[in-house]
């Protein structure tokens, strides 16, 4: 199973893997009926007065799925391709994260027909509150809390926050997550997937006897969770020996030198630099495709950019002993088949890269209190929070001897179904 498909309707996917765990774990045939169906789907069109003078009109989605374990919780994203079936799916995979992880959330999700890059700063903040203030009475700290995704960020989580605290007449920060620091945002939440992710490799490589100092890694994407997995694994003594973003991958077998690639990535002047120029200051490194780096004589392999990457094509190939998936859905089904009876161990998306979700939650619960944790608190509980669903996982993978994907998701739905049968059905 993968979080995402270019092949079938992500809707439908999201239900076919619903229905398979329904299977194996006996779930009561109501039950499953009632999660195959959002619990609430909000769709609304947003009139903005664009800068010539003119009015034009966006669709926008917000979708709840299950408020069994509490208030919903989930992105919202502005892309030009966004579909009502995908926000569902993705709802829905949302439920089943925040229930694998713990956490007391149900899942939702949120998006806006728009190609953002074609709006001033200005549009873009009024498309921004127009679309919040039509969601006004389905969000909020005790119902559901939206985040940053696709193309929106910690500005735009400023903007919502701001105009439903206009709308309920007093500041609420915990309506919205990935807010600025000033505002009630969290320190550690820039790092948290990168982090939590590297928390997940780590707990595996202890079970496998494999230590960060004697390992290879191999990370597709150096964005925000990728560049960050890089840094952590690099300074535990890992040797990074390639990295790759849009315009290609660089590869030294000797081990790259990560905090220069960072610098050069990400130089001070707020530019974005290219992973490519690295090949100017290391003349041991070379090019490497995005395809070869997946296909490297490596031990942990991260997809940290793009979906349906690891497929059945490529997947016999693959050397790496542990791919864990920052990215969702970088492996697509039959890969997962592939993968597992080779003795692959890959770490699920829906746990590798919770990290972001999880200190997002820990964002809400300084916001509700007002008392607000130093980076170090926050980490330590992160590594507390994935460890402890890291184990669950690995546990219930030996003991009905399925892949950690799925022994993932027979948790995170068993956890919800399970909430379900004990607050029954209302009326
Ligand atoms: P990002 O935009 O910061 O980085 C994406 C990286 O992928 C960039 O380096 C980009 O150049 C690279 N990339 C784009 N196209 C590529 C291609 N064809 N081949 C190789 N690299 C390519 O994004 P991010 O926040 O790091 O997210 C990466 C993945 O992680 C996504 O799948 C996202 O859904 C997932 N994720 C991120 C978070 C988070 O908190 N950042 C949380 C959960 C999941």
């Amino acid at each position: 199973m993968s979080s995402v498909t270019t092949k079938l309707n992500p809707y439908q996917m999201a239900v076919e893997q619903l229905n398979e765990v329904a299977k194996l774990i006996n779930l009561d045939p109501g039950i499953h009926e009632y999660l195959k169906y959002p619990k609430r789907e909000i769709t609304v069109s947003i009139p903005v007065k664009m800068d010539d003078g003119s009015i034009k009109v966006f669709t926008g989605y917000r979708v709840q799925h299950n408020f069994a374990l509490g208030p919903t919780k989930g992105g919202i994203r502005y892309h030009q391709d966004v579909t009502l079936d995908e926000v569902r799916a993705l709802a829905m995979w949302m439920t089943w994260k925040c229930s694998v992880m713990g956490l007391p959330y149900g899942g939702a999700k949120g998006g806006v027909v728009v190609n953002p890059k074609e709006l001033s700063k200005g549009e873009l903040e009024r498309l921004t509150r127009r679309f919040t203030f039509e969601l006004v009475n389905f969000i909020g700290p005790d119902r559901d809390i939206p985040a940053p995704d696709v193309n929106t960020d910690p500005q735009v989580m400023a903007w919502i926050m701001d105009t439903y605290s206009m709308s309920v007449g007093y500041s609420a920060p915990g309506v919205v997550t990935g807010k600025p620091l000033e505002i009630g945002g969290s320190l550690g939440r820039f790092e948290a997937t990168g982090r939590g992710c590297v928390y997940t490799v780590l707990e595996l490589m202890n079970k496998l006897g494999m230590k960060p100092n004697e390992i290879k890694v191999a990370i597709q994407g150096f964005g925000n969770a990728g560049h960050v997995a890089a840094k952590l694994l690099h300074e535990m003594g890992a040797k990074v020996v390639a990295i790759s973003d849009s315009s290609g991958g660089v590869f030294n077998p000797e081990g790259l030198d990560i905090p220069k690639a960072i610098e050069i990535k990400y130089p001070k002047d707020g530019k974005k630099g290219s992973v490519l120029q690295y090949l100017d200051v290391d003349p041991k490194a070379e090019k490497i495709s995005n395809e070869d780096l997946l296909e490297l004589d490596v031990d942990v392999l991260i997809p940290a950019a793009l979906e349906g990457v690891i497929t059945d094509a490529n997947a016999p190939r693959i050397k790496a002993k542990i791919i864990a998936e920052a990215a969702n859905g970088p492996t697509t089904p039959e890969a997962d088949k592939i993968l597992w009876s080779k003795g692959t161990y890959v770490i699920p998306d829906i746990v590798a890269n919770a990290g972001g979700v999880t200190v997002s939650y820990f964002e809400w619960v300084q916001d509700i209190q007002s008392y607000f944790w130093t980076e170090e608190e926050v980490n330590t509980k992160l590594k507390n929070v994935m460890t402890t669903a890291f184990n669950k996982v690995w546990e219930l993978s030996k003991k009905e001897n399925v892949d950690l994907r799925m022994a993932a998701y027979m948790i995170a739905v068993s956890r919800v179904a399970k909430a379900m049968v004990l607050r029954g059905l209302y009326p």
